[in-house]
């Protein structure tokens, strides 16, 4: 293989490592450049919607996750103030840690042949982009997210409690361990110095729901997010961009794992076929449409009346793709 037949990824990921599983598997080979070390957490609400179950399974990736445990996800519950609403999902999601995911993951594309690096030397080749979403903003209406495991009871329900413009979702994971995890704005988090359990006690339902559990971890925090995808700028790109670095929409939906693997299949196909990036974007664009409309989680919480006390508390479009009646 010539050197500039060689794929150069950035970022091992979800988005990354998928892409170098699915290029190795399509005869290519990869270098892929990684700068934190796995396995190592991340903040994540660690939903795994049902979509990303077949693209993993093609990964080779999925029967590894059922066997450490992945938590099964059947009911949604949202919490609104005092008030409560559940509904069933349609099909089961997952719950499980970035900590063994993203790490199982990377491990395969290794298995497959990847390369990993620890830095991007240059490269004439085709460049896969999935450092995953761009962080610079502005100050001034930013969301910073935050999360930590606890142990105690586990359950099978991925409940949300919305309060003072921020959400905190609760799932199990696996081995028992319960993920806490959430958005808040910058400036309600500055003025309590980021104390989040300082933040989670100001949500009674929140607080009853966590007090039988105990952290585990220290709270990580993570942020600005800025909601954005590149699906306009494909005629100036010069590299295949891949899960967040594509398109990052609120976690709320979540799709974003299901997103990542989805594109990052994608883009380890094309790239590895030396396909035009504009069709790659186009393709990605087309397959992306639904699964953010349809995600079983959004499509359960479109269900519940509650759905109507968002507007508010969540962005407009947020609030525009939950109450669609028809998804495309
Ligand atoms: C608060 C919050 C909660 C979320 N909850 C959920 C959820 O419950 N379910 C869901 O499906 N999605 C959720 N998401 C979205 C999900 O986390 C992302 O969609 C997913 O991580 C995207 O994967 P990725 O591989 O594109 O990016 P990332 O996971 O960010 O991976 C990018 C990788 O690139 C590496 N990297 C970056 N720059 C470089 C560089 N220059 N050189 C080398 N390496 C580099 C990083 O170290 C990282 O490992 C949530 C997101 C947030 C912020």
């Amino acid at each position: 293989v010539s050197a500039d037949a060689t794929i150069q990824i950035i970022g091992a990921g979800p988005a990354g490592s998928s892409a170098a599983i699915s290029a190795t598997q399509n005869g290519a080979r990869v270098q892929l450049i990684e700068r934190s070390h796995f396995p190592r957490h991340k903040v994540c609400g660690e939903f795994l919607s049902p979509e990303i179950v077949p693209v993993l399974d093609r990964l080779g990736v999925w029967s590894l996750i059922e066997a450490q445990g992945a938590a099964r996800i059947r009911r949604v519950v949202l919490h609104f103030g005092e008030r409560e609403r559940g509904s069933r999902l349609s099909d089961t999601a997952f719950g499980f840690s970035r900590y063994a995911l993203d790490d199982l993951i990377f491990q395969r594309a290794i298995e497959l042949g990847a390369e990993p690096q620890a830095d991007a030397m240059p490269h004439d080749g085709p460049i896969i982009s999935a450092a995953g979403r761009n962080q610079h903003s502005p100050r001034g209406h930013r969301l910073f997210g935050f999360k930590a495991h606890f142990t105690g009871p586990a359950d099978d329900a991925v409940e949300l409690f919305f309060f003072e413009r921020c959400y905190v979702g609760v799932t199990t994971v696996e081995n028992g361990i319960t993920n806490v995890c959430g958005l808040g704005p910058e400036s309600l988090l500055a003025r309590m110095n980021f104390d989040i359990d300082d933040l989670v006690s100001r949500c009674r339902p929140l607080a009853e729901r966590l007090s039988p559990l105990s952290r585990s971890m220290k709270w990580l925090n993570t942020g600005p997010l800025i909601f954005r995808n590149q699906f306009r700028d494909a005629a100036a790109l010069t590299s295949y961009p891949a899960g967040d670095a594509l398109s990052f929409v609120d976690p709320f939906t979540g799709s974003g794992l299901a997103s990542a693997t989805i594109t990052g299949e994608l883009a380890g196909q094309f790239a590895a076929g030396k396909r035009p990036i504009e069709e790659y974007v186009a393709r990605c664009r087309a397959v992306l449409h639904r699964p953010f409309e349809v995600s079983s989680l959004f499509r359960a919480i479109a269900s519940t009346r509650l759905a109507a006390h968002l507007s508010g508390l969540v962005p407009a479009d947020w609030l525009f793709r939950l109450t669609r009646p028809n998804p495309a």
